[in-house]
């Protein structure tokens, strides 16, 4: 008989899982809190066009979740060119950074004053006091007046707390710079997911949307199935789970007083994305642009028409989305929609790009949990959580706030593709130990005609 298998979550992690599980054929059933498939990866349609939540540029160099990713989507992707800028007190600065254009921004003395700056940085090193944190690597990387220009409010805008609080293993995270196309399926990043899904259920499979599992059901310390909201149990061999560390943590049984203070040390930030619907055709070049400086009060602002042209369906218009956020106990996570659609049409109108008329109408998308906080010591905690719940039998724990790593898309795919491995052959795999920045021996990268 097939081994029965429950995945908690549909985003990129659960439902690589459950695709791997379902496709080596073992009986899953997919658990999903909300009522769509895809995760924060999900694709969704406004006014007649479909959208993605912020940039969700797919790149990883691992040809393991490559060759999955081509064998979903097939031949149905575009490559797309990647342009970003970052806009700091009205200028736009190319990024990665160009001298011409930061010349012209700076102007020749504040731009000497600044590469003064970043020579002097590179000859001596500030000292390693605090060597450990987000602003000791970007001073370490752009002199510290450069920083100070560009960068200095960034993290507090990104994860509300001062960069000198932050642990550095954020910093290639936050200022990823990557190659110059990447590849994005013709009808949203969502379409790999939600094939996934069709897969999952055309092997016998089931996807059960609006069902949010409360807890593990553990016998001993072996996990042998989930309790829904509704007080249901079903039972399985493996359970494979890509909801929040911290719930799923915090309520297993007799949690020790020390993990239970290091779970309740574990954060998150909150996404707010506003959609903007304009009637200007094309806005500006960029696929993105960071908004890194004081003032707005947006991170990011998407461009959908500079990302593949399908997604369009034949609408001239164009879609923008400005990002931000917040905390869950913050006054600004309660704003009704009409109050987040006058703050982004207020702060797009502001930077010059759209004429205020051209903004008709306005979307709000709330995303709890989008980004984990690591505040510096948090891999103290993160370890004492992660020990409890490493000694559980029949589990695997993965995804982005399922481990509380800052994985993309690329690492989630990777997490649920080696957790499918470990229940289907006992592969062993340590999960916890992936490390999303280390390089696979054989690197891989997807072009317009396939894998390279
Ligand atoms: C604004 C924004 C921009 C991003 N840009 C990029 C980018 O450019 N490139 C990139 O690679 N990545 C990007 N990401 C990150 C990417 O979306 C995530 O890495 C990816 O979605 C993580 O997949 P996941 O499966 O771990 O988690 P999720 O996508 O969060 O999926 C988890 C799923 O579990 C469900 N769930 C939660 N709790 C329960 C429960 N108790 N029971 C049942 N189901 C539950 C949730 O509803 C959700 O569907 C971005 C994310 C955001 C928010």
């Amino acid at each position: 008989m097939s081994e029965r298998v429950a995945v908690i979550g549909a985003g990129p992690a659960g439902a690589t899982a459950a695709y791997c599980l379902a496709r080596a054929g073992a009986d899953v059933d997919v658990y999903e809190a909300s009522d769509g498939v895809g995760g924060m990866a999900r694709s969704i349609d406004l006014w007649g066009q479909t959208v993605d939540i912020g940039p969700q540029r797919f790149e990883s160099s691992d040809p393991r979740v490559n060759e999955l990713w081509l064998e979903v989507i097939g031949g149905d992707y575009e490559m797309v060119a990647r342009r970003t800028r970052v806009l700091v007190d009205g200028r736009l600065y190319d990024y990665p950074l160009r001298a011409g254009n930061a010349l012209r921004n700076l102007g020749a003395l504040e731009a000497a004053r600044c590469l003064a700056g970043y020579a002097r940085q590179r000859l001596r090193p500030r000292a390693r006091d605090a060597a450990d944190s987000l602003e000791s690597w970007l001073v370490s990387r752009f002199g510290e007046r450069l920083y100070r220009r560009l960068w200095a409010k960034y993290p507090e805008k990104l994860w509300g707390i001062g960069p000198e609080e932050l642990d550095a293993g954020l910093a290639g995270r936050c200022l990823r710079g990557g190659g110059e196309q990447f590849p994005h399926p013709r009808q949203g990043t969502g379409e790999v997911y939600a094939r996934m899904c069709d897969f999952v259920e055309k092997q016998g499979g089931r996807v059960h949307l609006d069902t949010p599992v409360a807890r593990l059901v553990l016998d001993g310390a072996r996990v042998t199935g989930v309790q829904l909201n509704t007080a249901e149990i079903y039972e399985y061999d493996h359970v494979v789970s890509s909801m929040p560390l911290t719930l799923l943590a915090g309520r297993l049984p007799d949690v020790p007083p020390a993990v239970a203070a290091a779970n309740a040390k574990l954060t998150f930030r909150n996404t707010v994305v506003v959609y903007l619907r304009t009637t200007a055709e094309s806005v500006f070049p960029d696929t993105w642009i960071d908004v890194p400086g004081p003032g707005p009060r947006t991170v990011r602002i998407t461009n959908f028409d500079n990302w593949v042209p399908s997604m369009r369906h034949g609408e001239r218009e164009t879609v923008l989305a400005l990002e931000y956020r917040c905390n869950g106990d913050e006054e600004f996570w309660r704003w009704d929609d009409a109050r987040c659609v006058a703050l982004a049409r207020r702060e797009l109108a502001a930077t010059g790009l759209v004429r205020p008329a051209e903004i008709i109408d306005g979307e709000v998308l709330r995303v709890p949990k989008s980004h984990p906080v690591y505040r510096r010591g948090y891999r103290r905690h993160l370890r004492l959580v992660e020990d409890h719940v490493r000694r559980l039998g029949g589990l695997q724990v993965i995804g982005r706030y399922g481990a509380f790593r800052y994985a993309d898309q690329g690492q989630s795919i990777l997490m649920g593709l080696l957790a499918a491995e470990n229940v289907r052959h006992g592969a062993g795999h340590d999960l916890w130990a992936l490390d999303g920045a280390a390089a696979h021996p054989r690197p891989s990268r997807i072009t317009a005609t396939g894998l390279a």
